[in-house]
């Protein structure tokens, strides 16, 4: 007998990134199991168009209102709905037709529409890491409250949950998130300080947007993995390691009590983790490129080095200290790697602005949402005035 199953509706947030796009794909190879029901853009409006008409969703949403007539009129003769502005962001996550949110929004701007999902008891398959880096703790509760399920998205965390999947009574010893390096890997301040923006955009195992593959170059994405792995995993800061692993074919570790350790492996391809949180608790065959032991003979690990990528001792702080510490890293962040995007701060400056800001904003243990929102803009406001190098 031939089981019907219903398909699940998705709503990706930030469709028109790298992660969006490449969620499409995955649903697209599979439109038998999967339905688009909402897709959201910042400013790209011809591409969320060419979406819209490929997989006809119920609702869109261009954050950039000055595209909203340029939106709405290129897809007139459908009945989607187009929405603009930010607001709109949290109005459509609102809605109960959909099962499952990709959020794949950079930054904080993914924070509003996460949070009203998971307060809806939606299922989340988490790309967005700012999210939790800010407000973790937040978040992690509201889902448990409203039992709403957070898959992760990010490559190490669906590792790690991947090689969590039947030891739910098993307590974690420690989990190993592993790191590329990046493209400066081995190199030292005095190559750095000279660094441009075109080099640092050069990821050796990834293609990925603009903002995480400056975080990955600085090693600040993996100090806000470490955080992103607390809160997912319930962790104290001391349980989880960071280990350098040019090669990016193990995706992180788990080290159970009695000593063994699972590792999850494969070829880089962010579609992987993608359709893992979508299709879980399932499995789906697929096409991608299978991994080779004999294409890869040599897996090489290496510490960290602290000293020159200093945003990882940065982001081990903020991990320590805990209250908005992390809120405010992100944001100081966010300001720096957008100014070093546009050529107006140099490579080092980046850690330089992370540092000052957090020895500057005050420090609140038990920050509630709002106090989240003011140590953003707080936080914002005076490293976008360290900009004057
Ligand atoms: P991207 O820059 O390629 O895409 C970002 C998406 O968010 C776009 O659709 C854009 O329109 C939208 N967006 C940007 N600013 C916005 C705003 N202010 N308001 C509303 N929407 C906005 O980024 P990406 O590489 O796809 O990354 C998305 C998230 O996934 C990030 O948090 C990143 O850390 C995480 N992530 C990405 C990868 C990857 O391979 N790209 C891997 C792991 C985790
Ligand atoms: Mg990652």
């Amino acid at each position: 007998m031939s089981e019907v199953t219903q398909k699940k509706r998705v709503a990706i947030f930030g469709s028109t990134g790298s992660i969006g796009t490449q969620a499409l794909e995955v649903i697209s190879s599979h439109p038998e199991l999967f339905d688009v029901e909402i897709l959201t853009a910042h400013s790209n409006d011809e591409l969320l168009v060419s979406q819209a008409l490929k997989f006809n969703p119920n609702a869109i949403v261009i954050t950039d209102e000055s595209k909203y007539d340029k939106v709405k009129d290129a897809l007139s003769s459908t009945s989607i709905k187009v929405f603009a502005g930010e607001k709109a962001l949290e109005e459509v996550a609102d809605f109960d037709t959909y099962d499952v949110m990709l959020a794949g929004i950079v930054g904080f701007a993914g924070l509003k529409p996460t949070m009203k999902a998971v307060s809806n008891g939606k299922m989340v398959a988490l790309a967005n890491k700012e999210t939790l880096v800010v407000a973790g703790e937040i978040v992690m509760q509201t889902a448990l409250e409203n039992r709403a399920p957070i898959i992760p998205v990010d490559s190490e965390h669906s590792a790690i949950f991947q090689c969590l999947v039947g030891e739910a009574r098993n307590p974690i010893e420690k989990i190993i998130l592993t790191a590329s390096g990046g493209p400066f890997l081995g190199k030292k301040p005095n190559f750095l300080v000279n660094v441009k923006r075109d080099h640092a955009l050069q990821h050796p195992n990834w293609s990925m947007g603009a903002k995480i593959t400056i975080d990955s170059a600085t090693l600040m994405n993996k100090g806000l993995e470490m955080i992103e792995a607390k809160w997912l995993f319930n962790l104290k800061p001391d349980q989880i390691e960071v280990v350098i692993h040019p090669q990016s074919i193990i995706h992180s570790m788990v080290q159970f009590q009695d000593g063994s350790i699972k590792a999850q492996m494969g070829i880089p391809d962010m579609k992987l983790p993608i359709q893992y949180a979508l299709s879980f608790p399932n499995r789906i065959k697929n096409e991608f490129t299978r991994m080779s032991f004999k294409k890869y003979p040599t897996l090489t690990f290496e510490e960290p080095d602290y000293k020159t990528f200093r945003n990882l001792g940065l982001a081990s702080e903020a991990l320590q200290k805990g209250g908005n510490m992390a809120c405010v890293l992100n944001a100081a962040n966010e300001i720096a790697v957008w100014a070093f995007l546009k050529n107006r701060i140099g490579f080092l400056d980046i850690t330089a602005v992370v540092e000052k800001t957090m020895e500057k904003i005050s420090f609140i243990q038990k920050p509630t949402l709002k106090d989240y929102f003011e140590s953003d803009g707080e936080a914002r406001t005076f490293a976008a005035s360290l900009l004057q190098f």
